[in-house]
């Protein structure tokens, strides 16, 4: 099926759900995605951002539109508001309003902090989310546990590990692996986190700034758990400031352990990674454990 059947049918659907008839005139490729083509649907005064996969994977779609609202609804970040997912014959699809980019600045990347911060305050008593989600393309399970420790190994590096495992990457990995699952407990002594609502793939990618200088925050991996998570990725990959920072640090300072909990947390990441991507990572995985259990032994 043509791209342009394809909007049509996708123009139909916004259609519906706006209840505010749509003609779209123009369909402009947005790059910079890891996982789905985009595109900004614009038509009159109406314009939207359209992503498009292959039609199984509509549950990944629908997830980061759960995602979506769930982060609108903590009030405290902007994100782009989804309208609507689906199916078309042959593509899923979910478009979401389109958002016009402005400059970061400064005084951005300080909202940014200050918001987060907001977004991070404790909301629910468990940790995991009411539905499952993808990281990257990976499957995500947030099954809930009251017990954070437990969460991290059995729902994010279990996992992650297991896949390895299943994709040949045995031996040391997998050794160095078992020996952390079996200490998890040993990083958690005197901290306690309680569940916070996380973007949960925060790279500087997925952050941007309207035209208003709002900080806006998209394509998330959402579920409840250490806020810590989500400040660890914003370093794994690099794209925020001092500003951005010494605003968090202010508005609600990390403890003092983070350093080496950082460390565990990007852990989930760098795996997955090796799992989407093989190559180095598979390295680097090895050299994260092995700093972990040295923080332990
Ligand atoms: P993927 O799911 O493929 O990783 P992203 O959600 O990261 O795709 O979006 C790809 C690019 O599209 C981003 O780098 C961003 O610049 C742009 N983008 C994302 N959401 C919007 C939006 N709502 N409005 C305008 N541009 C957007």
């Amino acid at each position: 099926m043509k791209h342009q059947d394809t909007f049509k049918d996708v123009a139909k659907q916004i259609s519906t759900a706006t209840g505010k008839h749509f003609e779209p005139l123009v369909a402009q490729p947005i790059t910079g995605g890891d996982i789905n083509s985009a595109f900004r649907l614009q038509g009159g005064e109406q314009s939207y951002f359209v992503k498009l996969n292959r039609p199984q994977l509509l549950d990944m779609f629908e997830a980061e539109q759960a995602g979506l609202h769930e982060l609108a609804a903590s009030q405290t970040l902007r994100v782009p508001l989804p309208i609507v997912s689906g199916k078309t014959e042959g593509h899923a699809f979910l478009v979401m309003e389109h958002i016009v980019w402005g400059a970061n600045t400064s005084t951005t990347s300080r909202l940014l902090g200050q918001q987060l911060a907001l977004m991070h305050q404790p909301q629910q008593a468990y940790f995991g989310w009411h539905r499952d989600n993808t990281i990257g393309s990976t499957p995500q399970s947030n099954r809930q546990h009251a017990d954070w420790p437990t969460f991290w190994r059995d729902q994010r590096l279990g996992v992650q590990l297991n896949l390895a495992k299943a994709n040949g990457y045995g031996g040391r990995l997998q050794s160095l692996g078992e020996q952390l699952c079996g200490h998890i407990n040993a990083f958690f002594s005197s901290y306690h986190p309680t569940p916070s609502l996380l973007h949960g793939d925060l790279w500087g990618g997925n952050t941007a700034v309207d035209q208003q200088g709002r900080p806006v925050i998209f394509d998330p991996a959402c579920y409840y758990g250490d806020r810590e998570t989500d400040l660890a990725m914003t370093e794994l990959f690099g794209g925020f400031d001092r500003d951005f920072y010494a605003a968090y640090q202010s508005a609600w300072p990390v403890d003092p352990g983070f350093s080496t909990r950082k460390i565990l947390y990007n852990l989930y990441h760098i795996l997955n990674h090796l799992n989407l991507f093989g190559g180095g990572y598979a390295r680097q995985a090895e050299s994260q454990l092995a700093k972990l259990l040295s923080e332990i032994k």
